[in-house]
């Protein structure tokens, strides 16, 4: 038995992409895989993206890039959004990535997307410079698209304003809550990552948003016991029965990215809604049973209805920290792939 299984439906990826195609109305999609497809695996996901629409790649780093190039994806555009390193230019030169460059000097022999920054306050041009020859992007990037909204078409104003003296060269500024949210700022292409994985942006059900989750995570009990009132399950005795109360073992932990701050998550046991108790340990936690199950019992940890969304209120972040976190080498996991 594998501790754990990563299921990445790639059927309800390429349904995510023609959804935000739809909604983009004429805009490009570029198909954001960084952070190796926020957990859900680069080279896959960017191929599912591109078969179902998608006409670019977006990665942070030249590494990510060239390694895409490596794993067979030769021909697709792949921009890289981050800064980039001078010792970087050569690789990026000979992958024939393109690079967002915010700073001067601008970079020669390698296509270029200036970024201007117009409210985010991280990298970005202050002042737009005149575009060279090897400028084939403008672009921006919003703080506040799912959450302030006047804040966000403050930023749009700014970049429309700075790019309108060089209308032949591809502009673009929404991410996926832009996408979804804030229709003027479509422009020529939109960066989708998140919404893509079928994670809402907005921390609400991805369903409103017409969007399906990709990724499921599924594991098993390992072992069943009954507590005796006063004894405890897990490190510093966190969780301590006060009736004969059935526990279930699962083998997944914060070693997995099934985070420490989960206790008290909900997961699905053999078709029920059952609570994590305790501390989760690095390669297993307790999850609190009302009857005794059969060591194999299946535990879904994300999927059918139990959405990342969940884990991360409990958790006190964003769905995008989950999937990222979820480590889905072979060591730990094993990955199965729908539909490719
Ligand atoms: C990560 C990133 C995106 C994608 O953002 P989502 O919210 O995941 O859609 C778009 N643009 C830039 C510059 C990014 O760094």
């Amino acid at each position: 038995m594998h501790r754990s299984e990563l299921t990445i439906d790639l059927r309800a990826l390429r349904r995510n992409v023609r959804r935000l195609l739809d909604v983009s109305e004429g805009a490009e999609l570029w198909a954001v895989v960084k952070a190796d497809g926020y957990g859900h695996g680069a080279g896959d996901v960017a191929r599912a993206s591109l078969e179902a629409g998608a006409t670019a790649l977006c990665v942070a780093t030249v590494v990510e890039g060239t390694s895409l190039r490596s794993a067979g994806l030769r021909e697709p555009r792949i921009v890289v959004l981050g800064p980039t390193e001078d010792e970087e230019l050569r690789s990026a030169r000979e992958a024939r990535l393109e690079l967002a460059v915010g700073s001067s000097p601008i970079p020669s022999g390698v296509s270029v997307h200036l970024k201007l920054d117009t409210g985010m306050g991280r990298f970005g041009f202050q002042r737009l410079p005149d575009p060279p020859e090897n400028a084939v992007g403008l672009m921006s990037h919003l703080a506040t698209a799912d959450s302030d909204r006047a804040f966000a078409e403050e930023q749009l104003a700014g970049f429309r304003a700075a790019v309108a003296a060089y209308p032949g060269i591809t502009r673009h500024v929404a991410n996926s809550a832009a996408a979804l949210g804030l229709r003027a700022s479509r422009l020529d292409a939109v960066r989708c990552g998140v919404a893509l994985y079928g994670l809402s942006p907005f921390d609400r059900d991805p369903a409103a948003d017409g969007l399906e989750p990709v990724l499921s995570w599924r594991s098993r009990i390992a072992r069943a016991f009954q507590l005796q009132p006063g004894e405890s399950t897990g490190y510093g005795r966190r969780f301590v029965a006060e009736r004969p109360t059935w526990i279930g073992i699962v083998p997944v932990g914060y070693g997995d990215g099934f985070r420490r701050d989960l206790t008290e998550t909900d997961v699905i046991v053999a078709g029920c809604r059952r609570r994590a108790v305790g501390t989760v340990s690095m390669d297993s936690f307790a999850v609190e049973l009302d009857e005794e199950l059969p060591v194999g019992e299946p535990v879904t940890l994300v999927g059918e209805g139990l959405l990342v969304e969940e884990h991360a209120r409990v958790a006190g972040t964003i769905n995008y920290e989950i999937v990222c976190g979820i480590d889905s080498r072979p060591e730990r996991a094993q990955r199965r792939l729908v539909g490719a």
